[in-house]
């Protein structure tokens, strides 16, 4: 049994099958891709198997790691995307937990150079904030951890180009919700450029929605 008890949510364990279950039904995920974690106390983590489909985890498959991301218990390999993760705990204390995943319709809109505006739909400014965006790097590197830095800092979504996103909250339903609303904006802005002409917020609306999570 690889999972210590969280301090924050005794029931991390099934928390986390729970996601990597919402994440594949949703189509965030498939196959074996994306990765998520968890804190479970101020220097452990609780994260997501490499390799394996996260829409179908057993508590057995979970990892527990360090912040520096060694193994402290579980039978299988952390997650190739590990760095990451450690990046966003190390830089931002008060989150809680990190989701990536493969989203196609943002995933999309990268590949199609087309930048997400966050500032046309208000849920989208209040929940994601404004959205980073980081140039490709492959998958898996300690060059793409290197990469995200900047933006795990100051974002709570950050598009990855050409492969995905991640999301951080303050629990992992939290960043899961973020998961789901950059793809629904994602979704809903597809739509709207297909009917016609978008326009952004005005700015003293955005800044309105911005004081509002504050
Ligand atoms: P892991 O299975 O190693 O977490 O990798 C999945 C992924 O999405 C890599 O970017
Ligand atoms: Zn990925």
């Amino acid at each position: 049994m690889a999972v210590l008890k969280s301090q924050r949510d005794p029931d991390l364990s099934d928390t986390m099958i729970e996601v990597g279950r919402r994440l594949w039904d949703r189509g965030f995920i498939a196959g074996t891709c994306g990765n998520f974690s968890a804190r479970l106390d101020d220097t452990h983590i609780l994260s997501t198997p490499a390799g394996l489909a996260k829409g179908r985890l057993t508590p057995d498959d979970l990892v527990v790691t360090d912040l520096e991301g060694n193994v402290i218990s579980g039978r299988r390999r952390p997650s190739s995307e590990l760095r990451i993760h450690m990046a966003a705990y190390r830089l931002r204390p008060e989150i809680g937990a990190v989701v990536h995943a493969h989203p196609k319709t943002v995933v999309a809109h990268s590949l199609a150079s087309i930048t997400l505006m966050s500032t046309v739909l208000p849920e989208a400014v209040v929940v994601l904030g404004t959205i980073a965006s980081v140039p490709y790097e492959t998958p898996g590197t300690s060059a793409l951890a290197f990469k995200m830095e900047g933006a795990l800092a100051n974002h709570d979504a950050i598009v990855m180009e050409r492969h995905g996103a991640i999301t951080l909250g303050r629990d992992l339903f939290d960043a899961y919700d973020r998961m789901e609303t950059l793809e629904h904006a994602a979704q809903t802005l597809y739509l709207s450029h297909t009917l016609g002409r978008v326009e952004a917020l005005p700015d003293d609306e955005i800044e309105r929605l911005l004081n509002m999570v504050k």
